[in-house]
């Protein structure tokens, strides 16, 4: 399937299969294995860049910065990010050299680290919900709250710091990732959804808080003016009554029909909630396609015959 523009999204629980430890080299098969499975894809874009999630990775590096106590200097959750973005950008470039060069391609290949925009008035302030980092035990809980956390109890498993989850308004990095991907460059940027920052009379500075990729991910593939978004995941597409025995794929809709489907609640909050939004936005303009799919239907799904393919009229588009 051709296409003269794709920004492709990994999900983060792709890098970190449920169940499992995560281990650097668990890391690095999962980047070989993703860059395997992307290379026909890869090869039919002249443009494409990518953006890949990273919230288990920011849970283990929130523990190193907890476990090192004053041993080490500590490092806030922006800085978290952008420490395990610099880890994924780099297990990621290597692994899409080695497939791409063993396969003849010589393009050039570039991870970065990008950081977001967020209005500090975003409703997501005054209602941190996003859970990161391990779970902490009742006895603990005094000392992070007075060190400014806010912790919920998680269904009887113990407590959970939550932070806001803010709209990226804007990509401090566009201009440069949009002139590296005009140049035929393979970027990696928007990892994690990006560093949140915000201004403060006029400077940048780094935000406790964490971005949805999806939403990013809409963001640059409108902003890059890219034709085709692909949302991977651990799911075969998005389903209408998830969960339950009625659940059933979607295999095409639009952003209209889809903005239904939302209203009735078919889709979660803070997982598939913000993949259909991401994907409804960009598809709202003509020429465009998203697809939601996972890793190993991604070639059936650019086909229409797997995943959920969004578009503003059924049958138009690339
Ligand atoms: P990612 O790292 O790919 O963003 P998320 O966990 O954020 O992963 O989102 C994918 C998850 O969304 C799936 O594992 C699934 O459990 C959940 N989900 C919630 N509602 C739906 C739905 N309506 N259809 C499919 N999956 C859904
Ligand atoms: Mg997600």
């Amino acid at each position: 399937v051709a296409s003269d523009g794709v920004l492709i999204a990994l999900g983060g629980n792709a890098f970190a299969p449920p169940g499992e430890r995560l281990s650097h080299a668990g890391q690095q098969a999962f980047a070989l294995a993703t860059a395997r499975a992307l290379l026909p894809l890869l090869r039919a874009a002249s443009r494409a860049l990518l953006v890949h999630g990273n919230g288990p990775q920011v849970g283990e590096m929130l523990t190193r910065v907890e476990v090192a106590g004053d041993r080490a200097y500590a490092l806030p959750l922006d800085a978290c990010v952008a420490a395990v973005d610099g880890e994924l950008g780099y297990d990621l470039s290597q692994a899409l050299y080695n497939v791409l060069r063993a396969a003849g391609d010589r393009r050039e290949i570039c991870s970065v680290l990008t950081q977001v925009e967020i209005d500090p008035q975003d409703p997501a302030f005054a209602l941190p919900d996003k859970p990161v980092g391990r779970f902490h035990a009742a006895h603990d809980v005094a000392a992070l709250r007075a060190q400014g956390q806010t912790l919920v109890e998680d269904a009887g498993r113990g407590y959970r710091r939550v932070v806001p989850s803010p709209k990226p308004q804007a990509v401090i990095e566009r201009d440069v990732i949009a002139r590296l991907v005009a140049a035929g460059v393979l970027v990696i940027a928007g990892g994690g959804g990006g560093i949140p920052v915000q201004r403060r009379a006029g400077l940048l500075v780094g935000v406790e808080a964490v971005v949805d990729k999806d939403h990013t991910s809409a963001l640059l593939a409108d902003a890059l003016d890219l034709t085709l978004l692909v949302l991977l995941t651990d799911v075969a597409a998005a389903f209408t009554d998830h969960g339950t025995a009625a659940a059933r794929e979607i295999r095409a809709a639009t952003p209209a029909q889809l903005e239904a489907l939302t209203a009735a609640g078919h889709f979660a909050p803070g997982s598939m909630l913000p993949k259909i939004t991401a994907a409804s936005a960009f598809a709202g303009q003509p020429g465009r396609r998203a697809i939601i799919c996972s890793p190993d239907n991604l070639d059936a799904a650019l086909a229409g015959e797997a995943g959920t393919t969004v578009r503003l009229a059924a049958g138009s588009g690339p």
